[in-house]
């Protein structure tokens, strides 16, 4: 820097990261979701550095200057790897107990999800062992699933409650959100989906149940503040976009922002809907039309996409990435983590978006970091390395970003750091730290 041949005093940080191959920055601008040809634009600095302090980065740039103006007792050399920003994963159903692997079985068989939904499999099935599930249960089985996300390279995921279906077990499942929150590196985003299934008690009378819902479980769901978002499983047979229409409304009256699982297994008209009530996120999207995609277009609503979901639903369909990029909805990619499709990585929802929807490397490293942050309403703070965010950084053991989808099936991550802490070393066995003290 100094061209008289002293070096300026170098300031002093926590961590500092240098040498990186590839420093995928996504930065840029964060008041709106990237669209179209911005999401192949990784604001990438080759043989890049970064420095942390007090949980934020401090700089961003050539790992040249960042070694001048910054000096750390921690200091990490990413020779040979690339740093990006922690994965956001902006769709999961993350607490649950039990599991259902013998449904699996029958899906391999051939069986439809539907079928084996009014056989009182499916969501109903998990709805049955979650009522019976303590707190503390459901505390213990989500941190792990938690700790599995975190050496992922997942730094905050959104979680939907939607297996209690009874305002006390929805409201255990958005309690045990917090407390995940409190307890775990991971931040979590809460979304009230009451509006998951209609509870066995209420087949024959769906409209107490959406009264229920919106009489009841929203107005307690947001007196505790336990919720950020709402979001309703419109589909033929569950919720009608009437219903859906009716729950966003009042969860909307009480500060809740809408989400909604729209034309996952029929064209129903959730994209239109998802526009109209101007919702964050419309999620799925398989089979919506092309009017819908259009006006989620218009209307900068977020198309979350979920390809393991399509994986593991066997169909062979997946959303057209493709088209909505062409008209310029905003793509995010998540897990949809739940006990039919059993996935806490992003890289492989990479690696089938880029192989089943045909999205670049590049387009799916933007729809799980900056656009997935946008989608839980946080990109002012995560999604990107930039200076004065957080410090939500990923080191990835591959020589360049093209890696991501192309080699898949194995944990690429090395390290992970969360709120300016190593929480993740697979360089050093036994260096993995997954739990915080509660802030
Ligand atoms: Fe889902």
């Amino acid at each position: 820097m100094s061209k008289t041949g002293k070096s300026r005093a170098r300031e002093k940080v926590d961590i500092l990261i240098l040498n990186a191959d590839e420093l995928v920055s996504l930065a840029g601008d964060n008041q709106k979701p990237r669209v179209g040809k911005q999401m192949r634009e990784l604001g990438t600095i080759r043989n890049g550095g970064l420095a942390i302090k007090e949980g934020r980065i401090v700089a961003v740039g050539k790992s040249t200057d960042i070694a001048k103006a910054y000096r750390a007792e921690n200091v990490i050399s990413t020779n040979g790897k690339i740093v990006l920003p922690g994965f956001v994963d902006p769709h999961t159903h993350l607490i649950f107990a039990g599991s259902r692997e013998d449904e699996f079985q029958m899906r391999v068989e051939g069986a439809y999800y539907m079928v084996i939904l009014s056989s009182g499999g499916g969501i109903l099935k998990t709805v049955k062992e979650t009522r019976k599930a303590s707190f503390e249960k459901l505390v213990d089985l989500s941190l792990k699933r938690l700790d599995v996300m975190l050496e992922h390279g997942t730094t905050t995921a959104e979680a939907k409650s939607g297996y209690g279906l009874t305002t006390r077990d929805e409201l255990k499942i958005l309690e045990v959100m917090k407390r995940l929150d409190q307890l775990h590196a991971v931040d979590v985003v809460p979304t009230f989906l009451g509006a998951h299934a209609i509870p066995l008690e209420f087949q024959s009378n769906p409209t107490d149940y959406v009264n229920l819902v919106v009489e009841d479980m929203i107005p307690k769901a947001t007196e505790k503040g336990l919720a950020e978002y709402c979001d309703v499983f419109c589909e033929k047979g569950v919720f009608s976009l009437e219903q859906t229409r009716r729950i966003l409304v009042a969860g909307k009256n009480y500060g809740l922002k809408p989400k909604i699982h729209a034309d996952e297994i029929s064209q129903l008209g959730g994209a239109e809907l998802a526009a109209e009530i101007g919702a964050t996120s419309a999620e799925h999207l398989l089979f919506s039309s092309d009017e819908g995609i259009k006006a989620m277009a218009t209307k900068g609503v977020i198309a979350i996409l979920l390809p393991a979901a399509s994986f593991s639903l066997m169909g062979g369909r997946y959303a057209d990435a493709r088209k909505m990029i062409d008209f310029g909805v905003p793509i995010a990619l998540g897990t949809d983590f739940n006990p039919s499709c059993w996935i806490e990585n992003q890289q492989l929802v990479i690696a089938f978006a880029c192989h089943f929807m045909r999205l670049t490397p590049a387009e799916a490293i933007t729809a799980t970091t900056i656009n997935a942050a946008h989608a839980v309403d946080k990109a002012k703070e995560i999604g990107s390395l930039e200076a004065g965010k957080k410090a939500d950084v990923v080191v990835l053991d591959v020589p360049n970003h093209k890696f991501l989808g192309y080699r898949f099936g194995v944990n690429l991550v090395d390290k992970v750091i969360k709120n300016g802490r190593l929480v993740v070393d697979r360089e050093k066995q036994g260096e993995t730290v997954f739990i915080r003290e509660p802030d």
